[in-house]
């Protein structure tokens, strides 16, 4: 190995049986308050050989995944609870598999801390459990962020009652990863044809809609040292900035939007980063290169549900420096996640 790089990848997915098992439950009963997740179990997660692998893959965190690792070229995985995770449980029960997954997870980072490292998983239906879940994961788990997937029955974090959550994030210097899934019950009418609601497009109109929320309700004038990040080359927000900020500008002229301190843009540059999962472009990667810089790109391969293998010879691959390769490989995510 002479590679003059650690390949780190930061969105790489895991389930317990146990959320699992309360997924198919939910399932079960016919999901009345989650259009979007009973749609995925009408079809990507139905029962196949396919789904049976990606199962088998979530749930280990031993062996299999380091052989997968080692196979693939990829020297640390930053571990989280795959999507929806536990955002579609009432919030008792999402509580206490978020803690559970949190305690598997932290054992497994022990066990291996030189391969793995791992976000804590929450529970936003409880937002003061939530907060605290941050706080014991952050300084007895040794967790090194935390991983939201997008929604919670249709809210969005900009409502103050979530605050805690940023919170207890900015106190314990844990970036946020804002993860997709499936549009919000009140959008999602338009997305369920054509598979439209799936990671191709569904996901990412969800999360950066979720991001701009953040950006526009004051979220990081409260808590300016807060991180987001966003996958998915940023879920199309870098080729979106120059628009959004001439036509917020235009909405202040004429009064329809509050004057925030900072624009849109400024927001994005200042409190996120973004990860390169599931987008083998080199288009989308030079533009990301330009309008945000090295230090806001980091690597991701979203390991198991895409080809980690595309995603290393794409990054490997990249017409870039040497410096930036090594930046999204490595050097973003250790100072990110103060990895040693
Ligand atoms: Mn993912």
């Amino acid at each position: 190995m002479n590679q003059p790089f650690r390949r780190i990848a930061i969105e790489e997915a895991f389930v317990t049986q146990e959320i699992a098992d309360a997924w198919a439950e939910v399932l079960a009963g016919g999901a009345p308050h989650e259009p979007g997740f009973r749609k995925m179990g009408e079809t990507i997660l139905a029962d196949s050989p396919g789904t049976r692998l990606i199962h088998q893959r979530l749930i280990d965190l031993g062996e299999g995944r380091l052989a997968h690792m080692d196979a693939t070229g990829i020297d640390m995985q930053v571990i989280s609870i795959t999507s929806p995770g536990v955002q579609v449980f009432e919030a008792g029960l999402a509580t206490a598999l978020a803690r559970h997954a949190n305690d598997c997870l932290s054992a497994a980072v022990k066990a291996h801390p030189d391969r793995f490292a791992g976000l804590t998983a929450v529970a936003p239906q409880a937002p003061a459990k939530a907060a605290q879940e941050i706080e014991r994961a952050a300084q007895q788990l040794g967790l090194k962020g935390v991983l939201i997937n997008s929604h919670t029955f249709g809210e969005y974090m900009d409502d103050q009652k979530y605050w805690e959550i940023f919170e207890a994030a900015e106190a314990n210097e844990a970036p946020i990863y804002l993860h997709p899934r499936t549009p919000s019950p009140v959008m999602i009418a338009p997305f369920l044809d054509y598979g439209l609601y799936f990671a191709g497009w569904g996901f990412t109109i969800e999360t950066a809609t979720h991001a701009l929320r953040l950006i526009m309700g004051g979220v990081f004038d409260h808590f300016p040292k807060l991180k987001i990040i966003l996958g998915h080359m940023g879920e199309g927000l870098p080729y979106w900035l120059q628009r959004l900020d001439n036509r917020y500008l235009l909405q202040v002229k004429i009064g329809a939007v509050e004057k925030m301190p900072r624009l849109p843009s400024e927001y994005f540059r200042d409190n996120f980063v973004i990860t390169t999962s599931g987008v083998c472009s080199q288009p989308a990667l030079r533009h990301a290169l330009e309008v945000l810089g090295s230090d806001a790109i980091l690597f991701a391969a979203d390991y198991p549900y895409e080809s980690v293998e595309e995603a290393v010879d794409f990054m490997d691959n990249a017409p870039i420096g040497e410096e930036d390769r090594r930046k999204i490989y490595q050097t973003n995510a250790k100072k990110l996640f103060r990895l040693s």
